[in-house]
């Protein structure tokens, strides 16, 4: 039985671009299409199993990685955008036709996040995004419908392409939360 996780992952992917300036995010739309310009590299690309994440059809799994939100603009037909859920921490602006998700924004400047927007760079067609380090929230593919029985093929399949699985986020980011909310606790002492 082949695996298929997602398609910019299931044949390998190439290594993240050194100096790599960004791109052009476009949605799925062909006429009128929304534009997300990115003016820089993106950071902690990863799979992600969770419910909320756009994941084109088919796929178990989205990908998904941050990049400072100043480097962030959408640069034509903005007025397609919708927020999915105003009341989820991420704000996800997805296209109304298509349904594409064209980048997540924290506006809770306490977030751990905030000032980093969450993009899928398989929407652009410029080469040389940083390449997926990880996969998180593996077990949440169960809540989508995945069968709890195929979870070690897929582990071990996540782990073949080099991508670590793990059921919340990597160590470092799950580090960093811990390190804001220390932060977030000291701050007066
Ligand atoms: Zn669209
Ligand atoms: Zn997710």
């Amino acid at each position: 039985m082949t695996i298929k996780l997602h398609p910019s992952i299931d044949n390998g992917f190439n290594p993240t671009k050194e100096n790599f300036a960004g791109g052009v995010l476009n949605c799925k739309c062909e006429s009128n299409t929304v534009r997300v310009k990115l003016a820089g590299q993106t950071a902690h690309n990863h799979a992600c199993g969770c419910s909320k994440c756009w994941k084109p059809e088919g796929a178990i799994f989205s990908q998904i990685a941050v990049i400072s939100r100043d480097n962030v603009e959408v640069v034509a037909n903005a007025d397609k955008l919708v927020v999915v859920d105003e009341n989820a921490v991420i704000k996800r602006h997805a296209c109304k036709e298509c349904g594409v998700h064209m980048y997540g924004r924290i506006e809770d400047t306490n977030h751990p996040f905030y000032g980093l927007d969450f993009v899928h760079t398989e929407l652009s067609t410029d080469e040389g995004w940083s390449a997926p380090e990880f996969a998180a929230f593996v077990s949440s593919i169960i809540e989508t419908g995945t069968d709890p029985k195929d979870m070690t093929a897929i582990r071990s399949r996540l782990k073949e392409l080099g991508l670590n699985p793990y059921d919340c986020l990597s160590p470092a980011l799950m580090d960093a939360i811990a390190a804001h909310v220390y932060a977030q606790n000291h701050k007066d002492a």
